[in-house]
């Protein structure tokens, strides 16, 4: 009898362990993915449990920060770029429940900054570095490409890019410099990060030049200008 081992039915088991099983097999196949046909070859719970528990397999795989598309290695451009977009929209830092696929605000799930960077925090770290600190606007601005207009005066060129964009609604707390509105406070306010003097008068895409405004107030501008 010694060899003989009983595999005893569990019942409600925690999504947790279920994750930690899926990503133990996705671990030990070396792999960013699994199939159910994998996880019932090597999993410790069965793949039609993960199913019923998660509403279905990619589901389940997003859940487990696990790549359900053909999407290997995901830039951490791309990673940092969505975060930026959803800071953006929220109007704050995000927290990890504002990645639930639910929601739909965010290209990734927690699930997949936790297992690119360890844990949620250490993604936020990683995200501040790339971006810059706020007060860094010297290093913003040598992101910028230099392009010149044909009387060789504009430096930068008009298009902000979104790691600019970022480190200019981070430091202006995400709230419109004209009329304190912020995605925080109302979902329905939308940021623009705009040209104090316009781009088109000259003014250069740098740090020093650029504000964060409410979607109102930057038409509100633009019409007086
Ligand atoms: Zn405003």
């Amino acid at each position: 009898m010694k060899n003989f081992e009983l595999k005893l039915r569990r019942r409600n088991i925690p999504d947790a362990d279920l994750i930690v099983d899926m990503q133990r097999v996705a671990k030990h196949l070396q792999s960013q993915s699994i199939t159910k046909v994998d996880y019932d070859l090597h999993g410790n719970f069965g793949a039609t449990t993960i199913l019923r528990k998660f509403g279905g397999w990619n589901k389940a795989l997003d859940a487990a920060g696990l790549i359900f598309t053909n999407r290997i290695n995901i830039p951490e451009e791309e990673l940092f770029e969505n975060l930026a977009n959803l800071w953006q929209a929220l109007g704050r830092q995000p927290v990890g429940k504002d990645l639930s696929k639910a929601l739909g605000k965010s290209k990734f799930s927690l699930g997949t900054y936790e297992k690119r960077f360890g844990s949620w925090n250490k993604a936020l770290v990683a995200f501040v570095q790339y971006v810059g600190s706020p007060d860094a606007g010297a290093v913003a601005d040598a992101r910028v490409p230099i392009e010149r207009d044909h009387n060789n005066r504009q430096r930068t060129t008009k298009k902000i890019n979104w790691r600019l964009r970022a480190t200019v609604l981070i430091r202006d707390s995400c709230i419109c410099r004209m009329c304190g509105a912020s995605p925080s406070k109302d979902s329905s306010v939308t940021l623009h990060v705009d040209h104090i003097k316009p781009w088109t008068k000259g003014g250069e895409t740098v740090i020093e030049n650029l504000q964060t405004l409410c979607s109102v107030c930057n038409v509100g501008k633009s019409n007086v200008l």
